[in-house]
């Protein structure tokens, strides 16, 4: 049965991902969650983890301790604003770049640009969700940061001193590039004939961490690429290690082959790691070869929905033209049932379930 919640002793990684778009939630013990970025059902437009774990029965307010966005791009942020909305007691942590003069710059720019309500936008997301904290006057947001960040342990969380997360990007470099790359889009957009802003963050924004609960760790890669010595899994793999200790895997960047580091599989995962991969159908990743290369390291891989393109049902059209106000024949959404994918570990074993098109990779 898919809404039997998982017992206090066991920790469960759901990846949700529809086509395009992917989120996770994760069950770090004694009935305590932890949301990893946000997508939507495209034909409801309601945030699968806060539906997910709604029919479970928990406690929104009280059982979810902790929100991270990895990076403000369009597929990983949509409904994050219903996650900070609807969990009146989460942390959320956010990249570090998010914080400064630049990124605040770009929300102002976005806000002024597409009046409320008439035009989604990942800027717009982060707004929200910062809006909304403000007005709780909560000491809301902390700040990822590879090297130099501290552990965050889930304080909130029943779990306590059993719970910890680490983050491994963005590096310092990633993150002074991160607001270079901001201040340059804030200069195009003042050129002449420019309107509107780029609607895609750079990747090299994205967080990536370690979650550990009662002894299972988790990495959750966002869309972390490679990068070099200085930023990116390359760093990563030179600064940190986790030999031979991850579980479970969140796959970066849909399986890119830019996002790939032979270390992270070769080094860091256990013989009985599950990796767990969302399609981005727009770029029909993870294509073939990329599911050679992943399934090269023999672990096991699964994937929440396929890679192929499909057209966007009926009802997904209706649901998203009521919403936006947009006629039936403007909209645009890429079609998809959503999937999902959940592990749990119970005494040191794991089980896999899927729901949806949601599928094991052979
Ligand atoms: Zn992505």
């Amino acid at each position: 049965m898919i809404y039997d919640p998982p017992e206090a002793n066991e920790i469960e990684l759901s990846v949700f991902g529809p086509g395009v778009g992917e989120s996770a939630a994760i069950h770090v013990g004694g009935g305590d969650w932890v949301l990893v970025d946000s997508c939507v059902d495209p034909r409801t437009q309601r945030s699968a983890s806060i539906v997910y774990l709604e029919n479970l029965g928990v406690n929104l307010n009280k059982n979810v301790g902790w929100i991270v966005a990895t990076h403000a791009h369009n597929d990983h942020v949509r409904g994050l604003s219903q996650l900070v909305d609807s969990c009146a007691q989460a942390t959320l942590i956010v990249p570090q770049a998010s914080s400064a003069e630049e990124f605040v710059a770009l929300m102002k720019i976005d806000d002024e640009r597409t009046p409320y309500g008439t035009r989604w936008s990942s800027y717009s997301e982060f707004r929200d969700s910062f809006a909304i904290l403000k007005a709780r006057h909560s000491d809301y947001r902390l700040l990822a940061r590879g090297a130099a960040s501290k552990e965050f342990p889930p304080g909130a969380s029943k779990a306590g001193a059993n719970v910890s997360m680490y983050f491994v990007a963005p590096s310092e470099v990633a993150v002074t590039r991160s607001v270079v790359e901001f201040s340059e889009r804030i200069r195009r957009f003042y050129s002449p004939g420019v309107s509107t802003l780029p609607s895609q963050d750079p990747n090299t924004f994205s967080s990536a961490f370690v979650i550990e609960a009662y002894g299972v760790k988790l990495l959750l890669g966002g869309d972390v690429e490679a990068g070099s010595s200085e930023w990116g899994w390359v760093n990563i793999a030179n600064n940190y290690a986790y030999v031979n200790e991850i579980d479970g895997h969140k796959v970066p960047h849909h399986g890119s082959p830019n996002a790939y580091e032979p270390i992270i599989w070769n080094s860091w995962l256990k013989s009985t790691a599950v990796n767990v991969v969302t399609p981005y159908r727009s770029s029909r990743r993870p294509r073939p070869d990329d599911v050679s290369r992943m399934r090269s390291h023999g672990h096991e891989l699964w994937q929440t929905s396929n890679s192929e393109s499909i057209a966007a049902s009926k009802r997904a059209k209706r649901a998203q033209a009521a919403l936006s106000g947009l006629t039936y024949s403007k909209v645009e959404v890429v079609g998809g049932i959503m999937g999902q994918v959940r592990v749990r570990w119970k005494e040191g074993r794991s089980s896999v379930q899927t729901f949806g098109p949601a599928f094991q990779v052979v």
